[in-house]
């Protein structure tokens, strides 16, 4: 690599000019546009931080992924399949992910809204509050040492905030998708999206997906290596949501997006990487954090294609 990391960070440190920090959830509009971080984690274990790596900030859309591994690993692929689609849906997170036909399981992507709060309803648990910890509890298994905490204002935030979420979900009660109560599967829902942590915990999470489900630091299996291909899969076609062509051809590797300004990119059989930069394109991406992952993927040839 010629540049180091810290070249290439400081080069899109204008970009963060260009986005906006999210304000539909209230709480979030407090976060600074300026943050820039970087955290690399390879698949043997190298680590490397750059710039504000250890800023705390919510997951959001990220949990998108781990709620999907936790579904399967309670389930396993047929019944997630036969709840949730996997075609990506080329719209924003949030849309109705409906086709001219009537609301159906298969329209829906574990990695946007809908298909997501789909997913909570298949975690295993006696209570929602059940189903939540252990999700907790295995994303605190992924990303090993690094923090993991629970953003309780982000929390209320959002859930005092959410008329088009809770639009979804009543649309998914009212074709059958979802059985049990809105408000609960809700609730889950919306406290996962408020798990927070930084980029040394999204590093560690995207290297246990490049590492085919093993941890990076110690080589034990964490995952099955056929859950990781499956979410690997669903991260490269709708990761990104309707920039996920453009992503695949800047970048080239899987990602998720959260609206809280991370990205977590998975380079299959090399490197997870994290990072963080809340003002967003208006697909909700972090600007500033695509470019980065455009001129390092340059820079290291990081490219599956
Ligand atoms: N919690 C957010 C929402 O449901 C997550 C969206 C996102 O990160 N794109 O609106």
């Amino acid at each position: 690599m010629n540049a180091s990391l810290e070249e290439l960070l400081t080069s899109c440190r204008s970009y963060t000019d260009l986005g906006k920090v999210a304000s539909y959830i209230p709480e979030l509009q407090k976060s600074d546009p300026h943050r820039l971080g970087l955290c690399i984690l390879s698949c043997h274990g190298e680590y490397q931080a750059e710039g504000d790596a250890r800023v705390l900030f919510t997951v959001q859309s990220i949990i998108k992924p781990i709620l999907l591994l936790q579904a399967l690993l309670d389930n396993g692929v047929d019944v997630v399949r036969a709840h949730v689609g996997v075609e990506a849906t080329g719209k924003p997170f949030d849309a109705i992910n409906y086709t001219d036909q009537i609301l159906d399981s298969q329209h829906l992507n574990p990695m946007v809204n809908m298909g997501a709060i789909a997913v909570c309803s298949l975690i295993h648990g006696g209570s929602y509050e059940e189903r939540f910890q252990r999700l907790l509890a295995l994303t605190r298994t992924l990303a090993g040492d690094a923090p993991i905490q629970v953003n309780e204002a982000v929390y209320r935030s959002e859930k005092s905030h959410a008329t088009k979420n809770r639009a979804l979900a009543y649309l998914l009660k009212t074709y059958g998708i979802i059985h049990d109560d809105v408000e609960e599967v809700l609730d889950c829902y919306f406290r996962s999206c408020a798990i927070s942590t930084d980029c040394t915990g999204l590093a560690r999470i995207g290297g246990v997906l490049a590492n085919q489900g093993r941890c990076p630091d110690t080589q034990k299996a964490l995952i099955p290596p056929e859950y990781a291909r499956f979410v690997n899969a669903i991260l490269m076609t709708c990761g990104m949501y309707d920039g996920s062509g453009d992503f695949a051809v800047r970048v080239g590797v899987p990602a998720k997006s959260g609206v809280g300004g991370g990205i977590m990119a998975v380079v299959p059989g090399r490197m997870g990487i994290g990072i963080y930069s809340p003002a967003l394109d208006e697909k909700g991406n972090s600007l500033a954090g695509i470019r980065l992952l455009e001129l390092l993927s340059q820079a290291m040839d990081l490219s599956i294609f």
